[in-house]
């Protein structure tokens, strides 16, 4: 193909995908325009032959996080009739990873939260309180090539040439991970506010990560590591109710803050 006809045929994509209204709106598509955010996709770690992380005192991670998700999720359903709270378990079972992200993406997720706890390594000193993970953008790449092979975004009709649709999916997908980058940050800002507020328990800040949970979904992802069961205080406080209860309505109350903003943008275009 001659440069000039690749640059007519990208000037002539992008100005489609800026006056164009998107003709399938559906799955993974973050450009729904008046939707409300409704369904959220809870992710307790581990479960089943994986424990997880083990405390000082003998406790598994994966029993921590899964009593927090299911109060998170009793906490939402209380308050909205019409959201959608999908779990990625609800009991001691082993999930793949690659499957929790189906799990999200089948469901059509507008939002993904893994809840995790953490453990410092041999070789560091003692650390304690929770950090938030959002997707690494060196990985971008990988987790456009996972959207892209998983959810079609525009269904073109067949007289588009296949090179003409491969090139605006890609660009859509692109459009679209940063759009999900953006609403990750703004949801990981609001939960660490939330955490330190309803929690006992330090930030240790929010960073970007490689993980591959946070990169098989196609929605804003985050995973929050709770606290160090490696860390006295912090084992004691999330094995208990009144931690996990904690956790669990600073969750909830992020989630409705985040909702907040997103319905108002969403139904104001
Ligand atoms: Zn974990």
């Amino acid at each position: 193909m001659r440069k000039t006809t690749a640059y007519i045929i990208a000037v002539f994509v992008l100005t489609c995908l800026i006056l164009l209204p998107y003709p399938n709106p559906g799955k993974g598509n973050p450009y729904k325009q008046g939707k409300k955010l409704e369904t959220i996709i809870l992710d307790a770690g581990h479960g089943g032959k994986d424990p997880g992380t083990i405390g000082i005192s003998g406790v598994y991670e994966k029993n921590i996080v899964l009593p927090i998700t299911l109060k998170t999720r009793d906490f939402l359903l209380k308050d909205y009739n019409d959201m959608k709270v999908i779990l990625t378990r609800d009991r001691d079972e082993f999930i793949e990873l690659k499957n929790r992200g189906k799990i999200a993406n089948n469901n059509n997720g507008d939002l993904f939260v893994s809840i995790h706890c953490n453990a410092r390594k041999s070789e560091e000193v003692d650390k304690n309180g929770f950090e938030i993970y959002i997707m690494d953008l060196g990985r971008l790449n990988e987790a456009m090539n996972i959207t892209y092979a998983e959810n079609n975004f525009l269904n073109f009709e067949k007289k588009d040439s296949i090179t003409f649709r491969q090139s605006v999916d890609y660009l859509v997908t692109s459009l679209a991970q940063n759009s999900f980058l953006k609403n990750s940050e703004r949801m990981a800002n609001i939960l660490q506010q939330q955490m330190g507020l309803d929690t006992k328990l330090e930030s240790r800040g929010i960073y970007q990560a490689g993980f591959y949970v946070l990169i098989g979904a196609s929605m804003p992802t985050m995973l929050v590591e709770t606290g160090y069961l490696s860390n006295k205080n912090d084992e004691e406080y999330l094995n208990s109710q009144k931690g996990q209860g904690d956790i669990a309505k600073a969750i909830y109350k992020a989630i409705r803050l985040y909702k907040f903003d997103y319905d108002y943008e969403n139904l104001a275009k």
